[in-house]
């Protein structure tokens, strides 16, 4: 094929938020575009009208702009094949469908859904399946079993029928995935799927295989789930003449633990979003976490969605997008599904925070603290930022791991408390509040020159001591370097905290 020719496609269905797995396809696909210098394309497909969501278009292109992915061709875009929307295309579909009827690939079907309906329950009384095909189609309401001018009258009288593709007997269909090699199935299996609906609109097989045809796809990239589909597919552009594009199928994202799909009802068991963000349903009202309202920098989560099911072939994790499109391609998506691992994803998001500048990383720490109302210096919540990012894997978690350095504790953790304000913590923080008012160069190494060495003539318990001046500055146990915190705070707000720490908590009787 040639390099300039490749166009491929991301064809969801607004049926509501977008799934994570959508997205990878998606990115995928866009991969694989920017790698091979070729275009991507978006493609609503909304025809069928029972399972349409208002806003899911909405929310499908909110999500892609998060994630700074772009395409080249599609809804909202535009482009030389549009429209991109299937609805818009509606009138379109027809024609093929006619085609193949009048090439005898397809026939009209004018059983009803109660018909259909009775003949499965009988099937089921038996403990067989009902499948429309070629053992049964001869006995069913259909233009290959009817008269023709039976159904001349039916189509005149205007009753409604659906088109059914006539699924060939006994013919093997040869097929190539470029995940899984070659695929063989017997058509004697499948069934002679809907083409065309009554309500005059194509089904996804149809509206589909044209669309790829006429927007002139060359890879078809797309889900698993999908893989059932391409028999179907590959005879509907051989039954049309057409060259049929190349087919990837992307093996599942599996749940965190045990079997099967990852769904929405993993993440709120385990507590991580599945969906790129947040999302409202319009019927229920019902809010679902999404990953840009957890927190997630886009770039972190595109780089962990990227890693599940593809590797580079080395050890290396941390990919820009822009990295990822260099070195991508189809040949290193794995076979076998790929366990999603909620710890990983926070981990990702970590690696980003670490990589960011502490500078940017304060502009979206400030409206944090704004809203926890405390305003500061900007250098000086730049400077709490590289102490104690590497303990927080989001941006909100920068508040817990940095409080104390905006307010003088208010309480005091009693278990910490308990453990560390010894009968000798009063007078010894007493002791160190005139050692540190003595100091001049208030640096943390100086500081701590200072205080270990009094610390060692007095004959202290270091860890005692260190502890309980800790308790008193922090209010708790944690925080990063005990000497960073004090020289950052300053001489003057560490001793205003020795003061409160000794009067709040007292000297402990023994
Ligand atoms: N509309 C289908 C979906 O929602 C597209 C499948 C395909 O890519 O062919 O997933």
């Amino acid at each position: 094929m040639n390099q300039k020719n490749i166009r491929v496609r991301f064809a969801p269905s607004p049926t509501g938020p977008l799934h994570i797995g959508g997205v990878r396809t998606a990115l995928y696909n866009y991969l694989f575009a920017k790698k091979n210098g070729g275009k991507f394309i978006l493609r609503i497909e909304d025809t069928d009208q029972t399972r349409f969501v208002p806003g899911a278009e909405d929310y499908i292109l909110e999500a892609f702009d998060w994630c700074g992915i772009e395409f080249d061709e599609g809804v909202s875009k535009g482009g030389p094949f549009g429209p991109y929307k299937q609805s818009e295309r509606k009138n379109l579909y027809k024609a093929y469908a006619d085609e193949l009827i009048a090439k005898g690939y397809a026939y009209y079907a004018f059983d009803t859904a109660e018909e259909l309906a009775h003949l499965r329950k009988q099937y089921e009384a038996e403990k067989k399946t009902f499948t429309y095909n070629a053992a049964v189609r001869q006995n069913l309401n259909n233009s290959l079993a009817l008269p023709a001018e039976k159904t001349q009258r039916l189509l005149d009288d205007k009753t409604p029928y659906v088109i059914r593709f006539k699924m060939p007997d006994d013919r093997m269909v040869r097929m190539n995935d470029l995940i899984r090699g070659a695929v063989e199935v017997n058509a004697d299996v499948l069934d002679d799927k809907i083409l065309f609906k009554s309500d005059g609109m194509p089904t996804y097989h149809l509206a589909n295989v044209v669309d790829d045809h006429l927007m002139e796809i060359s890879h078809v990239i797309r889900g698993e789930e999908w893989l059932p589909s391409m028999p179907l597919h590959i005879l509907l552009y051989e039954a049309f003449g057409w060259e049929a594009p190349e087919f990837a199928h992307l093996p599942l994202l599996l749940k965190p633990d045990g079997k099967g799909k990852l769904s929405k009802r993993d993440g709120d068991r385990l507590g991580f979003p599945v969906f790129p963000l947040q999302w409202r349903d319009p019927k229920t009202g019902e809010t679902t976490r999404g990953y840009r309202e957890d927190g997630y920098f886009p770039e972190a989560f595109i780089n962990m969605l990227a890693l599940l099911g593809w590797n580079p072939g080395d050890e290396r994790e941390i990919f820009s997008l822009d990295e990822l499109a260099e070195v991508f391609s189809i040949e290193r998506v794995g076979k076998s599904g790929s366990r999603f691992d909620p710890e990983k994803a926070r981990w990702f998001n970590h690696q980003y925070m670490m990589k960011m500048d502490d500078e940017d990383l304060a502009d979206l720490f400030l409206p944090v603290l704004v809203e926890k109302g405390y305003m500061t210096d900007r250098d000086f919540i730049v400077e709490v930022i590289g102490l104690v990012k590497d303990r927080a894997h989001f941006v909100h978690e920068l508040w817990e791991q940095s409080d104390f350095f905006f307010k003088a504790p208010d309480e005091f953790d009693p278990k910490a408390v308990k453990k560390r304000w010894k009968t000798n913590s009063y007078d010894q923080i007493n002791e160190l509040k005139e050692v540190l008012t003595a100091i001049d160069d208030f640096s943390s190494e100086n500081v701590e020159a200072v205080v270990k060495a009094w610390i060692e003539e007095k004959e202290y318990g270091l860890g005692a001591v260190l502890n309980a001046f800790r308790l008193v500055i922090v209010g708790a146990l944690k925080g990063p370097h005990l000497f960073d915190i004090v020289a950052l705070l300053g001489q003057e707000e560490t001793l205003r905290r020795l003061e409160i720490g000794l009067h709040e908590l007292g000297r402990k009787e023994s």
